[in-house]
């Protein structure tokens, strides 16, 4: 006789899965059972973690002390072409290890449970959404992207405009240049490394917008701030920017 979970069709599928395909988490190697359940179990999902300290509210550096929100000094002397950025969690631990699950091993599927942790953390009344138009995501060059087989800020992007409703401009922002990995380099280098790297194609899709970019990870912001220079070279009323995590 049939366990009372297994009476309806749908999770009669889900037992031959589960008898025939088990899949097992990728962190902490629990059978994935649970409906909806892929690649990561939903206990790995719960413990990751939004940042909850002080911020830049310009360039949304975390702030390792506690207090008050504030401008860092760097916004201080010279303000960030963007003028919001929010940033989900912190680059370690099991948020990290997802991050990384999701971009080098070809996890795209992860991109939708990311968008959902994202806006979780933001709040989705934050001012980061206020008259946001549509998501850009922060483009592969065209080689890199047949390499990894996707663009991860492209399938984030997405996720996250289902998720709050906006549009999705997709393919306007190019990367022109093939530059050298940004990990390898420090911070005056990689500002000057993605110089000139990205162009807008189509400027009509861009033109008296306001747009959020949305990329997995923030570093120096190097990258954030020339994709955002570029879209308001081509006409963007605004740009914004949230990033999956900060390094
Ligand atoms: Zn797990
Ligand atoms: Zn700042």
């Amino acid at each position: 006789m049939p366990l009372p979970l297994f009476r309806t069709p749908g999770s009669w599928a889900k037992l031959i899965e589960l008898v025939f395909f088990p899949s097992f988490c990728r962190l902490c190697g629990e059978l994935l059972e649970k409906p909806g359940e892929r690649v990561i179990c939903a206990d790995c999902w719960g413990k990751v973690r939004a940042h909850r300290s002080p911020i830049c509210p310009s360039c949304g550096r975390f702030h390792e002390a506690a207090g008050e929100s504030h401008i860092c000094r760097k916004c201080i002397d010279q303000r960030p072409p963007f003028c919001i950025h929010r940033s989900c969690g912190k680059y370690d631990g099991i948020l990290k290890d997802i991050i990384l699950l999701y971009k080098y091993r070809r996890y795209s599927i992860l991109g939708k449970g990311l968008a959902e942790f994202a806006l979780q953390a933001v709040g989705g009344d934050d001012e980061l959404w206020w008259g946001v138009d549509a998501l850009v995501p922060v483009p592969l060059h065209r080689r890199r992207r047949r390499e990894r087989g996707f663009n991860q800020a492209r399938i984030f992007a997405g996720e996250l405009a289902k998720l709050k409703g906006l549009g999705l401009v997709d393919g306007a922002l190019v990367k022109i240049r093939n530059v050298p990995p940004q990990t390898s380099l420090e911070a005056v280098d990689r500002a000057k490394n993605v110089r000139g790297a990205y162009l807008v194609k189509r400027e009509k899709a861009v033109w008296g917008k306001v747009l959020l970019l949305a990329d997995d990870v923030y570093t120096t912001g190097s990258t954030l701030k020339e994709c955002s220079r570029t879209l308001l070279e081509a006409g963007a009323k605004e740009v914004r920017a949230i990033t999956i995590a900060q390094a």
